[in-house]
């Protein structure tokens, strides 16, 4: 319904947590590469306590990133393995 859609989108942007992911979604990449500021690490580090889009996203792109630098095998990764994905990452590391 046009009018659900509505008061979903404005709450959202009342809360101000649309923006706030905007941000770490742009300073993720830098992050990742160790080239954010201190600012913007403190920022997103306590961004990703509280909001687990933003915190999964860091985790698959982290994911992503040791994939390409050839740190893992070359696999296609499907979503739903990430996770095991990940904890076999962990106690590897
Ligand atoms: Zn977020």
């Amino acid at each position: 319904m046009e009018t659900e859609f509505t008061e979903a989108y404005q709450r959202t942007s009342a809360e101000g947590r649309e923006t706030e992911c905007e941000k770490v979604a742009n300073i993720l990449d830098l992050v990742i590469d160790g080239e954010a500021s201190t600012d913007e690490q403190h920022f997103f580090n306590s961004h990703i306590e509280e909001c687990v889009s933003c915190f999964e996203s860091h985790q698959k792109q982290k994911l992503l990133k040791s994939i390409i630098s050839g740190h893992l095998k070359r696999v296609i990764v499907p979503d739903r393995l990430a996770t095991s994905i990940k904890a076999r990452i962990q106690e590897t590391v």
